[in-house]
């Protein structure tokens, strides 16, 4: 059987870093990369770009398009695409992508690793190994692989800001497991037959987390520099009332001024209910405020970008916030 051709996108990060003046910075190119694991050859065939060499804490959405465009301009050349990337943002590239790039038929898979492949001891090799064997197999859609673990572009967080075993899927079962060589699929989730690329994000989406006794303040300041703020707000979901500020009446303004307010939970796992306590229920029933469930932070980061890149109008924010993209969202209440 013929090699599958592979795409291999340099971005940057740890796994190409070597020491500097300051720390370690990336300087290898996805070639050089390469010529650490030349058993991958024996995998598929690749091709090597590099897109940018940044530590990934200095990737913006602008760098998730670029990423999308290198990959949609050579979409159809290739079987699979792997992107190397820092980890420290990986997650939030990964679901970046996933709402750049819906329904891709082809593996779309991220990876990096926690110590420099120059290292005796590192992650790296095996990562990319791992990653090449998922971007030349039958999956599809955008992946993150790391630790033998392969999870969703949309339900991946770094867990371990140390370990190897950086990375977790959260609310959503892992999608399968590299190992020795092999690939073991646990799910397989539905896809549609019609891939879509997107051009345009609005960057302008805000995250605050509330710290007990927050100055209502920060809200309003937020809400008045961006088009959308999610509020990683306490368990199930509520906003706090202190005589010293009201973020009811904060939020109420910000949304009469046509912003987009997300609700969600700095719980890590189980997501947002509001409808639980009156401090959740109050606001839901009254204002026009969304809410995550559970969907992660991450996703719901880009997933907002995607949205008010396309639309504005409230009703279809709405709407298209709880359609489910790539296995973002399970519950909608
Ligand atoms: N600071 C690095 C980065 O995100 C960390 C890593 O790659 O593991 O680029």
């Amino acid at each position: 059987m013929e090699k599958r051709r592979i795409l291999l996108i340099g971005t940057g990060g740890t796994i190409a870093s070597e020491m500097g003046n300051n720390g370690l910075e990336p300087e290898l190119t996805s070639r050089q990369l390469l010529r650490y694991v030349p058993d991958i050859s024996g995998i598929c065939e690749i091709d090597c770009i590099q897109l940018f060499s940044l530590d990934s804490t200095n990737i913006r959405p602008e760098h998730w398009l670029r990423i999308a465009k290198a990959i949609q301009e050579r979409y159809t050349q290739y079987d699979g695409f792997v992107v190397s990337h820092g980890t420290d943002t990986m997650a939030y590239t990964a679901a970046g992508l996933s709402y750049l790039i819906q329904n891709s038929l082809k593996p779309i898979v991220l990876t990096g690793a926690q110590k420099p492949i120059g290292y005796e001891t590192t992650d790296s090799k095996q990562n990319l190994r791992d990653a090449f064997m998922v971007a030349a197999s039958d999956m599809y859609g955008v992946l993150l692989v790391f630790n033998g673990k392969i999870i969703a572009g949309t339900r991946s967080r770094k867990t371990h800001s140390k370990s190897f075993e950086a990375f977790s899927s959260i609310n959503y079962p892992i999608i399968g497991m590299a190992q020795d060589g092999r690939i073991i699929q646990y799910i397989r989730p539905e896809r549609n037959i019609s891939t879509q690329f997107y051009e345009v994000l609005d960057p302008k989406v805000a995250l605050l987390k509330l710290a007990p006794g927050i100055d209502c303040g920060v809200a309003e300041y937020l809400l008045e520099r961006n088009s959308a703020l999610i509020i990683e707000s306490f368990g199930v979901g509520g906003l706090p009332v202190y005589e010293t500020g009201n973020f009811y009446e904060t939020i109420k303004r910000g949304l009469e001024a046509g912003k987009t307010v997300v609700l969600t939970t700095q719980v890590e796992n189980e997501g947002s209910d509001l409808s639980v306590y009156h401090v959740g229920n109050s606001i839901k029933q009254n204002l026009p405020i969304l809410e995550a469930y559970d969907m992660i932070t991450e996703a719901v980061i880009a997933k907002l970008m995607w949205i008010l890149g396309r639309t504005t109008e409230r009703a279809e924010v709405a709407k298209l916030f709880y359609t489910p993209i790539s296995c973002d969202i399970l519950s909608v209440f």
